[in-house]
């Protein structure tokens, strides 16, 4: 049977990737469209499996409780949250299961996951991010480089500094990620550059596959790959 899913968002840049790539997949079918939460009638999402949201932090809270009070699984995008904004996700979370994940691509995993061995091994003096996207991205810093500095925190070692975030915005830059691990002498860095929005398409749609089913929680993109791994 084929996974029904009602896409919010859908006339935004990352809504139509989505679409596009749902309509070449045998597995999967978007049975409705909204791009206005008042569009959103319960008659619509009860044709719905799980819900794939691109839109926006004001949107996406309206979102929330229609996707709760129906027990439909959610699997958003969506960047830029308030921490008010991320209270509603969590709490919205107790009643429905919902994937929140800033980087639905792999390239951003393995290049965290390089992170470790890199911190610990070469210890630098600073490391700073720098993200690149687009004139028409609403926040800075993106979700990833949130999502990196969050993984870097955890890993360096005491005497490393992580500096603020660097975010340029222009042009029509789908996503550049860079971190530079400076020392004195020498400097690394790593550099992930997205040249198609498919590939956080096809992310989103398989933590769509997965979450079907799944008990309420809030879940992340790494526990997908995890398990898409395990069943490889
Ligand atoms: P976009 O501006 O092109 O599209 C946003 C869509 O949401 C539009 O169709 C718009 O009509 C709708 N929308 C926005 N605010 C709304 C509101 N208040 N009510 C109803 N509908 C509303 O943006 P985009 O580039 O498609 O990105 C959407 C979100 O996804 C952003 O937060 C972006 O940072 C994020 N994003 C996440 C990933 C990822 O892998 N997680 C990748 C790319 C973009």
């Amino acid at each position: 049977m084929k996974l029904k899913i009602g896409l919010f968002g859908s006339k935004g840049k990352m809504g139509q990737a989505v679409s596009a790539l749902a309509n070449s997949e045998r597995g999967i079918e978007i049975v409705a469209r909204w791009d206005r939460v008042s569009d959103v009638t319960d008659a619509s999402l009860k044709k719905v499996d799980v819900v794939v949201d691109f839109s926006g932090p004001a949107a996406l809270v309206k979102l929330l409780p229609i996707c709760g009070k129906l027990k439909i699984g959610l699997v958003t995008g969506t960047t830029g949250l308030s921490k008010n904004q991320e209270k509603l996700l969590k709490k919205a979370a107790l009643k429905t299961p919902i994937i929140w994940a800033p980087n639905f691509g792999l390239g951003i995993r393995s290049l965290r996951e390089s992170l470790g061995p890199l911190l610990k091994n070469f210890s630098p003096s600073e490391v700073i991010i720098e993200d690149i996207h687009h004139r028409y991205k609403k926040d800075a810093p993106s979700g990833t480089a949130k999502l990196l500095a969050e993984t870097i925190s955890k890993l360096k070692p005491r005497s490393t500094k992580l500096s603020p975030t660097v975010s340029i915005r222009g042009g029509e830059v789908f996503g550049v990620h860079r971190v530079y691990l400076l020392s004195d002498g020498e400097w690394i860095l790593l550099e992930h550059q997205a040249t198609d929005r498919k590939v956080f398409a096809r992310g989103a749609l398989l933590a769509a596959q997965w979450i079907k089913g799944r008990r309420p929680g809030l879940y992340t993109f790494d526990q997908v790959r995890k398990s898409a791994r395990g069943h490889r």
